[in-house]
């Protein structure tokens, strides 16, 4: 394998909906940097069913050139018709690096071209370096029950290919005065291509999901009761905040798994998370990134207590209902 041939940083971007999706976004921000240490190019591939506005939004985000393969058979996302359309197009290009992000679309994928491609791929990313002296991407991510931090490379083998995990790192701004260049790419795709056939979607209701939330109110073992978490649903709503908790909330049930935020739920980068009754565990925190952290824990000791922007002591049996009384005498000013 002569690694001289393989160039550019590749982010993979799978639209949901004919959307773009955040972690899109993340990864080109990420791969900006990697680029400009290597002195390389950022490329993204889109696959889907009219690109053309997404492909614009790649370039206004920091893409040099969006490679586009649009096809009807690629409306919805499908294993087996993606992984032969990016399959082709990879051993064509011969990247360097590929990006994925580490949602449910980019976990069945990635795996899928490291087989067909014949390389590693690292799941589940926190974090992304450049090894000084070899330059190989220094993929970063939680291993042993997310007890350490295992840094992984790919010396033998190109692509180096990794999943990101969504909401671990900011997105850049848009610059819309950015230029760029839009490739289309002819794969010939047909029905026959395809791994299943979807009938209908069902869509999940959630009026605040985490992903897109820039204020989030995260619950932990703090709540004793179940009356005690709709006082926290309660204060949310008055906020316009998503609701997030810890692992044992979920486990308990007082939250579905789908707002767990952490190591094995989700990552956020809100702009305010407000953690009350957490403690602050690794498991936690790996995948809480906000600009600012607000923890009310009656612990002043807790773990959290030291990472946060600003720490309240306070029992949330108190704490909570004089929150909620005060933002009601508000409201009813205004
Ligand atoms: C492989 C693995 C994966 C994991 N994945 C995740 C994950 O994705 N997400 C996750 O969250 N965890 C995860 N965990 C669990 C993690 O290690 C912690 O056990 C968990 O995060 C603790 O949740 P907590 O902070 O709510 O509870 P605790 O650690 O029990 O903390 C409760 C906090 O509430 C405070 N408190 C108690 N009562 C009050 C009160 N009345 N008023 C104010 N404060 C109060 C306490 O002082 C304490 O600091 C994982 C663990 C493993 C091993």
């Amino acid at each position: 394998m002569n690694f001289s041939d393989y160039q550019g940083i590749y982010v993979v971007a799978i639209p949901k909906n004919g959307q773009l999706v955040k972690v899109s976004a993340e990864l080109i921000g990420q791969a900006q940097k990697l680029a400009s240490q290597l002195g390389e190019k950022v490329a993204a591939v889109i696959a889907g069913h009219h690109l053309e506005d997404m492909a614009q939004e790649l370039i206004y985000l920091g893409a040099d050139m969006v490679y586009t393969i649009d096809s009807p058979i690629l409306s919805h996302y499908d294993g087996v018709a993606y992984q032969k359309a990016l399959g082709q197009f990879f051993k064509e290009k011969k990247p360097n690096v590929v990006l994925f992000g580490a949602d449910s679309y980019g976990r069945d994928l990635a795996p899928r071209l490291a087989g067909e491609l014949v390389c590693g791929v690292t799941a589940d990313v926190t974090g992304l370096s450049i090894d000084e002296e070899t330059k190989l991407i220094v993929w970063t991510r939680p291993a042993m029950g997310g007890n350490i931090m295992a840094d992984i490379i790919s010396p033998d083998y190109r692509p180096q290919m990794g999943t990101v995990r969504p909401g671990i790192f900011h997105a850049p701004k848009k610059d819309l005065s950015r230029k760029g260049s839009i490739i289309p790419v002819t794969i010939s795709l047909d029905m026959n291509d395809l791994g299943t056939i979807l009938k209908e979607v069902l869509r999940a209701e959630d009026d605040c999901p985490l992903e897109n939330a820039e204020l989030i109110l995260a619950g932990g073992r703090g709540f004793h009761t179940k009356a005690e978490w709709a006082q926290l649903h309660e204060l949310a709503h008055l906020m316009g905040a998503a609701v997030g908790c810890s692992r044992p909330m979920s486990v308990m049930g007082f939250e579905p798994f789908t707002h767990q935020i952490g190591q094995t739920g989700k990552g956020v980068s809100p702009k305010v998370y407000m953690a009350l009754g957490i403690s602050g565990a690794m498991q936690h925190m790996c995948a809480v990134k906000p600009d600012i952290l607000i923890a009310v824990n009656k612990d002043p000791e807790a773990p959290i207590m030291k990472l946060a922007d600003y720490a309240i002591v306070a029992d949330l049996r108190k704490f909570i209902p004089m929150f909620i009384e005060k933002l009601k005498a508000l409201k009813e000013k205004e």
